[in-house]
């Protein structure tokens, strides 16, 4: 049976990312950093819980050693980070917070899950990234300004292709998705698209075939300028 786990699976796109691997027939590990919220969402979707912070290296240690077995690892967990990103009068504090969850949080998961990873054969890591870090979308006038959450997501699409890079030659497929503006917490429910549509790119990536793609940043509409 194929095994996965989705960090920040307790609420918004990642409940959702979870709902549908599950609804595949997926043994899904939904992970969060709240052991109660994170139980709940688990007993909700039929995902087993593991508590995982992704700034927290010792959970994600302790969480990598619970799992024995892991073919699909999303890397879903991410944060704004709070106000105070616009150049010129920066709160680098904020800008901190998004890199701190938003990259090293991706880097510290996806280094502790490798060498589970490494024993699937058909091993699949899905990084949800965002349009607003597409370096190509950032001079026009569709995409926010800020120092944090935008370049947070412009490293994840960068980490993805060095991971891929890395493992060339190997079955891993590596993908970024942007799932869409969505309606959740992050964006405090601004945003247009239902999370259970935005989950679909992900959940799309993380079952993908053996001929399917790698080193891509994917949404909906098929690939997303860089
Ligand atoms: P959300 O509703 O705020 O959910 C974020 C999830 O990440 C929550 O489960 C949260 O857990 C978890 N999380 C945050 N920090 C964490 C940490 N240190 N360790 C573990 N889990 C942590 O946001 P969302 O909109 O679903 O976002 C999911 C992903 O989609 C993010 O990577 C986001 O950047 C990306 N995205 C969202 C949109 C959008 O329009 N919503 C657009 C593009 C990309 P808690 O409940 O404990 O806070």
């Amino acid at each position: 049976m194929t095994t996965a786990l989705v960090t920040g699976g307790n609420k918004g796109i990642g409940l959702e990312i979870v709902k549908q691997l599950v609804a595949e027939g997926i043994d899904v590990y939904l992970g969060a950093r709240d052991v109660e919220r994170g139980e709940k969402a688990a007993a909700d979707t039929g995902a087993r819980f593991v508590q995982l912070d992704v700034t927290d290296p010792e959970s994600v240690r302790r969480a990598a050693e619970s799992i024995d077995q892991l073919d699909v690892l999303v890397n879903n967990a991410g944060i704004i980070g709070g106000p105070g990103q616009a150049p010129g009068s920066v709160d680098l504090d904020a800008v901190r917070r998004a890199f701190e969850t938003n990259v090293f949080g991706v880097i510290t998961v996806t280094d502790a899950f490798l060498p589970l990873l490494r024993r699937s054969a058909h091993p699949r890591i899905v990084n949800v990234s965002s349009s607003v870090g597409s370096l190509s979308r950032m001079l026009g006038d569709e995409t926010p300004i800020g120092l944090g959450y935008p370049p947070s997501k412009s490293a994840v699409n960068a980490i993805t292709l060095q991971y891929a890079k890395a493992l060339r030659d190997t079955p891993f497929k590596i993908n970024a998705v942007c799932p869409g503006y969505c309606d959740t917490d992050l964006n405090n429910h601004n945003g247009h698209r239902p999370p259970a549509q935005g989950a679909r790119i992900a959940v799309a990536m993380a079952t993908l075939g053996d001929d399917g793609p790698t080193a891509g940043f994917y949404d909906d509409d098929g690939a997303v300028a860089w």
